[in-house]
């Protein structure tokens, strides 16, 4: 038996888009890149899409764009993937990490003014797993205190805050599209903004640094090649016309799991969404309770691989990467929150077409992994609130 931890959804609408591609010729620059791009943009209810080859090279081309340089500090969180703070490394500026909240996992808001100095330029907030920020908050602060937002939305797209999709809530937002995200395109990513003068500054940066104006071998400033090939493009499009069904699906089985997990007290499901907002499921990931340590969670996770089910430490804190130790001294203890959490999560394999039966049987190992973690490991801890 073999249950992975993700799969992409494809089907026969994807492979006609993209047969298609390949027999028109025009497999770059083509039409493709504008449709998706419009789709996008219909669909996050933004003025521009700016598609890229990745959603690291998007973020890059954002924190290029809100102007930060070498100095400047932005506001993000340690409990994230790693590029949401790497594309602050980018342009030499210092990402700061804020602590996160221990039942959503995304940045505590009300931490962030305590960690604003003169050199804070931006407030990067991340949607981790799906679940959208205290949105509200964070453009409180940011509009108080002169900061732009740089949205990380690659593991939210079709998620929603009052109503309105993540990403639109500063100067940019970011979608990812990499086949283990909930649409993807084999490899992507997607800038969205309001602004006209940042979407042609990004499409500039994304081709080389032409300008629209010039020619194929003119280069207005120092640009990339981070373009996305039509390929890729009409892969997004069709991708992209199944959005809602996706997002619907997904939630189907954070249900099933939800049910599952009830017999299994030794873990804390994710809470359901905030009431003023909507999840868009991108992965699913339990935590074992306080009294289990890493090592604990580090055997269930080698108990379910030795079962064919992936399983995975979602996510390791970025503070504690060796670049990050390495670069700016951070030790264990920094982030206090982020990383009793971090010692104890699990991703579960989660994808659009997972049955409830193979849901039990990931549950069924996942019980029986952390029985047989034994009496002897399960030490008594302060629980996570009274250290918080
Ligand atoms: C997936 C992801 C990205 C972008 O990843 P790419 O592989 O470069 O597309 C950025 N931030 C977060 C939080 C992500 O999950």
């Amino acid at each position: 038996m073999q249950i992975p931890l993700a799969a992409p959804d494809i089907r026969e609408a994807d492979r006609a888009a993209v047969l298609e591609v390949l027999d028109s010729g025009a497999l770059s620059l083509g039409p493709k890149l504008p449709e998706f791009e419009q789709a996008v943009a219909r669909v996050s209810r933004s003025r521009y899409a700016v598609a890229v080859n990745s959603g690291t090279s998007a973020l890059h081309l954002c924190v290029k764009a809100a102007g930060i340089r070498d100095g400047d500090e932005v506001i993000t969180s340690p409990f994230s993937f790693v590029a949401s703070a790497n594309c602050v490394l980018f342009e030499r500026a210092k990402p700061v990490f804020v602590d996160i909240d221990p039942v959503t996992y995304n940045i505590d808001a009300s931490r962030i003014e305590a960690a604003i100095t003169p050199r804070t330029k931006a407030i990067l907030p991340v949607h981790v797993f799906g679940r959208p920020c205290a949105l509200d908050d964070i453009t409180y602060i940011a509009q108080k205190r002169g900061l732009t937002i740089i949205e990380d939305a690659c593991e939210a797209i079709g998620a929603k805050y009052h109503n309105a999709p993540v990403g639109t809530s500063g100067q940019t937002g970011v979608f990812a599209f990499y086949p283990n995200k909930q649409l993807t395109t084999g490899e992507g990513g997607v800038i969205v903004t309001d602004d006209l003068s940042i979407a042609n500054q990004c499409r500039s940066w994304r081709n080389q640094g032409r300008a629209d104006s010039d020619g194929w071998l003119e280069h207005d400033t120092l640009g990339y090649n981070y373009r996305l090939s039509d390929i890729n493009c009409a892969l997004g499009i069709t991708q992209l016309a199944r959005l809602d069904e996706v997002i619907l699906a997904r939630a189907q089985v954070a249900e099933f799991y939800d049910e599952a997990m009830r017999e299994i007290p030794e873990v804390i499901a994710p809470r359901p969404s905030e009431p003023d907002a909507m999840i868009s499921w991108f992965v699913y990931v339990v935590r074992l309770t306080d009294e289990f340590n890493r090592a604990d969670r580090d055997r269930v996770i080698a108990a379910l691989k030795r079962q064919g089910i992936g399983a995975r430490n979602y996510f390791p804190p970025i503070h504690l990467q060796p670049l990050y130790q390495r670069m700016f001294g951070y030790c264990a203890g920094a982030f206090p929150i982020t990383e009793h959490i971090a010692d104890r999560t699990i991703a579960l394999p989660f994808f659009n077409h997972l049955t409830q039966g193979e849901v039990e049987t990931v549950c069924l190992s996942l019980r029986n992994a952390i029985h047989s973690l034994g009496g002897k490991t399960r030490v008594a801890r302060q629980p996570l609130a009274a250290r918080a």
